[in-house]
């Protein structure tokens, strides 16, 4: 089985009813649908709610659109000087080099901008301006390749485009995002992975991976062969409702990311992109997520949770806080949350405190700060 491209070919392969067809092809009339064997395979045929089959089946809720929700959710727009190029930081920019992916996730945050009916990539031209931006911009450390997926890019294309940063002194580090690894882990070979590495800079990859099933052997394979050739990965996973949201699913998934060396690196909230509010939960639900994280699993399966604030401007840590200033009139200190959830205060009020307030008071404010 190759890639699924419309509701008659998931139909003819039990991935969707027939009667739901006429809705499915009002759906894939708007936003691009692939569904590749690596993922297809994973799929529970007789699980109504299968967490892979929901990222990647259309669903006719995705034609419900929200006054809230937008074309651009983040605000890409808003912040690219040149086509390509997304320079909302100030020491990185993104570069967009293609706008298809080996699959169409449901919940996509540039839905609007991939699929095979948007321009296929960037360019000669296009790709000349985006670099010669980044070339003539000193204060940029580091170039983010995002897409579409840039690793659908064939080694060679993939290698000259990195080579081009390997000129350009000021750019130290290029990362990767892409969920090529889970999504056709057999592109993953190792010409594609030399093509990934510059010489005298480091490469990091950012895998997408938002399920444990995700992480099959062939997955884990690809995953080992960029690991072993020395780029450090990185996971990038989105909340979505009915596929991750639980504690247990959470932890499972972040295990097994740090099991396959990739460092948990950011749980996204669900952006308001237009149709996806069927996998969007509340910013409660990821503070828990990740108090039970941070109680129960070790450090190294700690991602940071983030929300793309709407507009461009910019992601956040809207994580739970586990510390809190109290202030009263002579004196200040801090009540911090241990992982079972107790409270202490600190400084503690040790008995062997020497302060000029006396054994076991705290310090004055100003007699603190004076030290
Ligand atoms: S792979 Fe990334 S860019 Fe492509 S559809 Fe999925 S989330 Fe969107």
């Amino acid at each position: 089985m190759t890639t699924l491209r419309t509701p008659a070919q998931l139909c003819e392969h039990g991935l969707t009813p027939p009667d739901r067809q006429p809705a499915l092809a009002a759906v894939a009339a708007h936003y691009a649908v692939a569904v590749p064997d690596a993922l297809a395979q994973l799929i529970d045929r007789a699980d109504p709610k299968d967490p892979i089959a929901r990222q990647i089946i259309p669903d006719p809720a995705e034609l419900d659109h929200r006054p809230e929700e937008l074309t651009d959710p983040i605000g890409d727009d808003a912040h690219s000087p040149v086509e390509g190029i997304v320079h909302r930081y100030r020491d990185r920019v993104l570069l967009k080099l293609s706008h298809v992916c080996s699959v169409y996730c449901r919940f996509c945050f540039r839905r609007e901008m991939v699929g095979p009916d948007k321009p296929n990539a960037l360019s000669k031209q296009a790709l000349a301006r985006a670099l010669e931006y980044i070339r003539t911009h000193p204060e940029i450390w580091e170039v983010i390749l995002t897409g579409g997926d840039p690793l659908i890019l064939s080694p060679r294309r993939l290698h000259s485009v990195m080579n081009a940063f390997a000129d350009i002194d000021h750019v130290k580090i290029v990362r990767i995002h892409t969920r090529v690894p889970v999504a056709d882990p057999k592109r993953v070979t190792p010409a594609l992975v030399r093509a990934m590495k510059i010489k005298v800079k480091p490469t990091y990859l950012a895998v997408h991976v938002n399920h444990p099933r995700e992480l099959t052997a062939d997955a884990r394979a690809a995953c080992s062969r960029m690991a072993d050739a020395g780029i450090p990965l990185l996971s990038q996973t989105v909340l979505l409702a009915g596929v991750n949201d639980t504690p247990e699913v959470m932890g499972e998934l972040m295990r097994a990311l740090v099991e396959c060396r990739i460092k948990p690196y950011y749980l996204h909230h669900g952006d308001l992109a237009p149709g996806t509010s069927h996998f969007r939960t509340e910013v409660t639900t990821g503070q828990q997520l990740m108090r039970n994280l941070r109680g129960r699993f070790s450090g190294l399966c700690q991602p940071t949770y983030v929300l793309d604030i709407p507009g461009g401007h910019g992601k956040s840590p809207v994580g739970s806080t586990y510390i809190e200033r109290v202030e009263s009139d002579d004196c200040t200190h801090f009540v911090v949350e241990d992982f079972n959830g107790r409270r202490h205060r600190y400084p503690p009020q040790a008995a062997n405190v020497e302060s000029p307030g006396g054994r076991g008071r705290p310090l004055p404010l100003q007699a603190r700060q004076s030290r």
